[in-house]
């Protein structure tokens, strides 16, 4: 028996992958990092293997070990590295690391001998996201670092990568013009003696837009959990995930009441106010406050006043909802009930982070 829960359906994410793998020649990868955008990192990780990803993607090196420890043998690779982490551990557990400067290829020629096995590097390029990656004026140095550490036999750059800042936004003119600067930087890699075996740059948006951007590897993280990239479009996706509570408690209240802290929201007839046991601390966005779904009896009423940290109020009218009655907040949508589409509009924010707020929280997580 659960008071609240979040469901995750890991067919929908096999399934999901599986539509992916179809629209692509190149090999999946599906990214996984933040507890599999609050899918559960190892479950999901597992799910989109089965449905056909031969790859698994990680911001941080502690994740990639994680899904090792878990007895994932799958190639993974962690691409989010400071400087001084012990990265002998991801070398010695077969885990692929990126680098975008001369200093981390440094420590991962250390961590190669100290690992004794060469290090899987991919290579990053800033193609105009402006966040990790070598720029253009880098690359060379980068390059030439990277083939002297591969002849010393330190080092098997497995990967050249970029990432895109503007595919969620089919047409815009970046994607053009990232794309035309990976192409150039994987030219002159090649004039470094450095042709990687996995050319990647494609994240979801990119994989459903551009097959043109696939080369050898396409990185999905959102549209396998069910989610689209692209406003507007499912691409025949299936939401993964779905938030629900059992109702604490309904009242019958007059006209004129306010409800929840500050008294925000003031009844404007007598009817029925449902508390369902979700707040900020569930990952609900306290922005929500007067404009969150929820779906509870037959209808879909709005949070009525502040989400508060483990409850929110809804105004019901004269549904009869009762004690124990099921408020979803979001789902696959097939019942006409809400989506983390939806909470993301009613927010302000993406589907990406209501998904992942839900997922991580202390909400208890459940598999079909
Ligand atoms: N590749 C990298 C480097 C990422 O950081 C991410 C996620 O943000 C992805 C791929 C997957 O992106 P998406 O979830 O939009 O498919």
């Amino acid at each position: 028996m659960w008071q609240a829960e979040v469901r995750v359906d890991l067919d929908a994410i096999r399934d999901n992958v599986a539509l992916l793998c179809a629209r692509t020649s190149a090999e999946v990868l599906v990214a996984v990092k933040a507890d599999g955008y609050g899918h559960g990192m190892v479950p999901a990780g597992r799910a989109a293997l089965a449905g056909g990803a031969t790859w698994l993607g990680v911001a941080t090196l502690d994740e990639a070990l994680a899904l090792r420890r878990a007895g994932v043998e799958a190639p993974v690779l962690a691409w989010l590295l400071s400087p001084g982490l012990p990265l002998h551990e991801g070398v010695g557990a077969g885990v692929d690391l990126s680098a975008a400067t001369p200093a981390m290829l440094d420590e991962l020629i250390a961590a190669a001998r100290r690992a004794g096995r060469p290090a899987r590097v991919h290579l990053k390029l800033d193609t105009g996201l402006s966040r990790g990656g070598a720029v253009a004026a880098e690359w060379p140095a980068l390059l030439e670092s990277a083939a002297k550490a591969q002849a010393g036999g330190d080092l098997e750059p497995v990967g050249v990568w970029s990432h895109f800042a503007c595919a969620d936004e089919p047409g815009h003119e970046s994607v053009d013009r990232q794309l035309a600067a990976f192409r150039e930087g994987l030219t002159l890699a090649a004039s470094y003696g450095i042709q990687p075996r996995y050319r990647h740059i494609a994240n979801s948006a990119a994989t459903l837009t551009r097959p043109d951007t696939h080369f050898d590897l396409v990185r999905a993280g959102i549209a396998a959990y069910g989610l689209s990239p692209v406003a507007g479009e499912t691409y025949g996706l299936r939401p993964a995930m779905t938030a629900r509570a059992r109702v604490t408690l309904t009242k019958r209240v007059p006209a004129g009441q306010g409800v929840s802290y500050g008294l925000t929201y003031v009844t404007p007839r007598e009817t029925t106010l449902a508390v369902v046991p979700l707040g900020y601390g569930d990952g609900v966005p306290r922005h929500a406050s007067g404009t969150g779904p929820v779906r509870v009896g037959g209808i879909t009423a709005r949070v009525a006043g502040r989400v508060c940290m483990d409850q929110l109020v809804v105004d019901v009218g004269d549904e009869p909802v009762v004690a124990g009655d099921v408020a979803t907040l979001f789902g696959p949508g097939d019942d006409g009930g809400p989506t983390a589409d939806d909470w993301a509009a009613a927010t302000g924010t993406i589907n990406y982070e209501i998904v992942t707020r839900f997922g991580s929280s202390r909400v208890p997580r459940h598999y079909d």
